[in-house]
């Protein structure tokens, strides 16, 4: 766990995070405010290196879609961060060793998939611990960051992350894959408009807070986000390798 600053720091650090947090949470409303939160607050954002994306995966793991998913990474020569669930971890502890086996980063997205702004900071602490200890204990590997469900974070989110060891990062970019409506198309129209240099990206390696079976249409446009990426000399990578500030 990680220690608390002084009280003084703690104070200033807590009221800094807080903005950011409250700007981040603008994220979804409009693309100017989604640029607002990438230029003022790129660390939480998720903006790093500019030659390079961050390829991040939600919400698995999932015997019904992640094994297809390393697989496809492994045939792309990519590896990922995945932010996992500690409920599904705990339901395929092989599977969540094999992603980090694999060589793919793991992440913590919490225990239970809850919005964050409906509860309160001793709730937030005791579900990022319990995520983050059993990430760690099921793969051996030591999680850095952690991402809220729904993106939606608030001050008691930061310091609950904090307290777990964990570094808060969103995204700057997603294919909107959980949709019913999304398709191949759709999802790949969505990453090229809201890409930004340096950017982080958001799918899911499981539908199990998404559209049944929209693993399936994520899943499918890698290859085609491959040939975009590829094109625009973008190096792919965990956000490890990122270089977030
Ligand atoms: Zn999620």
């Amino acid at each position: 766990m990680t220690p608390w600053p002084r009280a003084a720091t703690a104070a200033g650090a807590l009221c800094a995070a807080a903005a950011g947090a409250a700007l981040a949470q603008l994220l979804p409303a409009t693309s100017s405010l989604r640029r607002a939160r990438n230029r003022w607050v790129p660390g939480l954002a998720g903006v790093g290196h500019p030659g390079h994306l961050a390829l991040t995966f939600d919400d698995g793991p999932d015997p019904a879609s992640t094994p297809a998913f390393l697989d496809a990474l492994d045939e792309l020569g990519w590896r990922a961060t995945f932010f996992m669930l500690g409920e599904m971890a705990a339901r395929c502890p092989d599977l969540a060793a094999e992603v980090a086996r694999r060589g793919h980063e793991v992440a913590v997205h919490g225990y239970q998939h809850a919005n964050h702004l409906r509860r309160g900071p001793a709730w937030a602490t005791r579900d990022l611990i319990a995520a983050r200890h059993l990430v760690a204990q099921l793969t051996g590997a030591a999680p850095r960051w952690f991402r809220p469900p729904y993106g939606a974070i608030s001050a008691s989110t930061l310091v609950a992350a904090r307290r777990a060891g964990l570094r808060s990062v969103l995204w700057t970019t997603w294919g909107r894959d959980w949709r019913r409506e999304a398709t191949v198309e759709s999802v790949v129209a969505d990453v090229m408009a809201t890409w930004v240099a340096g950017g982080t990206v958001l799918l899911h390696d499981s539908d199990c807070t998404s559209a049944p079976g929209s693993w399936k249409t994520t899943l499918a446009a890698l290859p085609r986000l491959a040939q975009h990426w590829q094109a625009a000399g973008l190096s792919v990578g965990p956000l490890a390798e990122h270089g977030l500030r």
